[in-house]
C-alpha cells in the first residue's frame, strides 16, 4: 500500500502480511509512516494506491465498521459522560445486540481487563492505567479479529506501562485475536512482539522476530535504531574455510566465524562490524593484543546496580559502549584506565559493502 498526503509520501508501497492470531508491531521513528498503516489497516485513512484483505476477504473499501477490527488509541478516546459500562457497551448498542446479553458481554469484559466492579464509574474517576483498560475493553468486546492498537500505553509511566505490556500479552495469549501494535518504543517492541516490522521514512527496513531483528539487522538503519549499536568499519584480509580476518579502523585485526549473508566475502571487500554492548567483555589490559580484542582505555563507568556501563576508546577518539553484568559486585574499572575489550568470534554482526 501507498499512502501520499499532498506533498508527503507518508507510506511507501509496503508489502505486508499479519498471521492469524499473531502479535506484530510497527516500530519506528516519529514519521515513519506507523500511525498511517494502522489506519489505513482500519479503513481511517483510505489507500493511495494498494489493497487489504482481512481474513481473504478484500476490505480496501469498507467502512470501519464493517472491517471486524477493534482499534484502542494513545488518547483513550472514552466517552467522558458515559460511565465505564456504557463506554463498554457502545460498540454492541451500534450493533443492535439484545439488552440481556450486552449486560453479560459488558460484565465479561469487564472482569477480562481487571475492572470488575468499577462499571459504574465516569472515566474522570479512573487512572490513566484503568482509563486505557476501559479503552481496552471497549474494542475487546466487539469481539474483532483484528485488534489495532496506537501507541496504547504511551500516556502511562515507566512501572504501570510495564505491568500493562503483561496484561496486553495475557489478553492476547487468552483470546488469540491478531494484533497490529504501534510503538516508537523498542524495548516495548521486543518485549511484546512476536513479529516486529521496522519502519523509516514510509518504507519498511525488517519483519522478523525480536532476535532476528536484534542479533541479525538488516542494514545499519535497523541496527542503530533496536537497541544500543557499536558500528566499526573495516576490510576484509583474507578469507579462510572457517572465517575471515577483518582490519578495522581502530588498528585492531580481528578473526571473525562465517556469518550467514547474502553477500560472499572477499579480500579487499569493506564492512561494517555491529558490536552489541554486552558481547564484550571487558579487561585490565593484559599487554597483548590478543586474537579477538581491542585496545582501549576507558572514559566513564556508571554503576548501575545489576550491571555497569562504560564508554571505552579505542583508536583515535572512537567511542564504544560497553555493558557488563555486574556478576561478582566487584570494583568496576575505572575512568584512565588500559582495558582490553575481547568478543567472541562469532558475536558481531557483519554488515558487508560498508558504512554509507
Ligand atoms: P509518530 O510516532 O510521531 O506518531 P508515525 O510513524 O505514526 O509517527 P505517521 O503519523 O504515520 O507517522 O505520519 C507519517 C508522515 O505522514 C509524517 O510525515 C506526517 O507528517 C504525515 N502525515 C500524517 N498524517 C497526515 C495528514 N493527515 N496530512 C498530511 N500529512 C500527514
Amino acid at each position: 500500500m501507498t499512502k501520499q498526503f499532498r506533498e508527503v509520501t507518508a507510506v511507501k508501497e509496503i508489502d505486508l502480511s499479519i498471521r492469524d492470531g499473531e502479535l506484530l508491531t510497527l516500530l519506528g521513528p516519529s514519521g515513519c509512516g506507523k500511525t498511517t498503516t494502522l489506519r489505513m489497516i482500519a479503513g481511517f485513512e483510505k489507500a493511495t494506491d494498494g489493497s487489504i484483505e482481512i481474513d481473504g476477504q478484500p476490505v480496501t473499501g469498507t467502512p470501519p465498521y464493517n472491517r471486524d477490527t477493534g482499534m484502542v488509541f494513545q488518547q483513550y478516546a472514552l466517552f467522558p459522560h458515559m460511565t465505564v459500562a456504557d463506554n463498554v457497551a457502545f460498540g454492541l448498542e451500534m450493533q443492535g445486540r439484545p439488552a440481556n446479553e450486552i449486560d453479560q458481554r459488558v460484565r465479561d469484559v469487564l472482569a477480562m481487563v481487571r475492572l470488575e466492579g468499577l462499571g459504574s464509574r465516569y472515566p474522570s474517576e479512573l487512572s490513566g492505567g484503568q482509563q486505557q483498560r476501559v479503552a481496552l475493553a471497549r474494542a475487546l468486546v466487539i469481539e474483532p479479529s483484528v485488534l489495532l492498537l496506537d501507541e496504547p500505553l504511551s500516556n502511562l509511566d515507566k512501572k504501570l506501562r510495564e505491568e500493562m505490556q503483561l496484561e496486553i500479552l495475557r489478553l492476547h495469549r487468552e483470546l488469540d485475536v491478531s494484533m497490529v501494535y504501534v510503538t516508537h518504543n523498542q524495548e516495548e517492541a521486543l518485549t511484546i512482539s512476536d513479529r516486529m516490522v521496522v519502519m523509516n521514512e514510509g518504507e519498511i527496513h525488517q519483519i522478523g522476530t525480536p532476535e532476528e531483528v536484534y542479533q541479525s539487522p538488516n542494514d545499519e538503519f535497523v541496527a542503530d535504531f533496536i537497541g544500543n549499536a557499536n558500528l566499526i568499519n573495516g576490510t576484509i584480509e583474507t578469507v579462510n574455510p572457517d572465517g575471515y580476518a577483518v582490519s578495522l579502523e581502530t588498528g585492531d585485526q580481528v578473526h571473525l566465524g562465517q556469518q550467514t549473508s547474502d553477500v560472499a566475502m572477499k579480500a579487499g571487500q569493506p564492512v561494517t562490524l555491529l558490536f552489541r554492548p554486552e558481547r564484550f567483555k571487558i579487561q585490565s589490559s593484559s599487554g597483548s593484543n590478543g586474537k579477538n580484542s581491542l585496545t582501549g582505555t576507558v572514559v566513564e563507568a556508571t554503576y548501575l546496580g545489576s550491571r555497569i556501563e562504560y564508554f571505552v576508546e579505542v583508536g583515535t577518539d572512537r567511542r564504544l559502549h560497553v555493558a557488563q553484568q555486574n556478576l561478582d559486585g566487584g570494583n568496576p574499572h575505572s575512568a584512565g584506565e588500559a582495558i582490553d575489550l575481547s568478543f567472541d568470534r562469532e558475536s558481531p554482526f557483519v554488515i558487508p559493502g560498508g558504512a554509507s
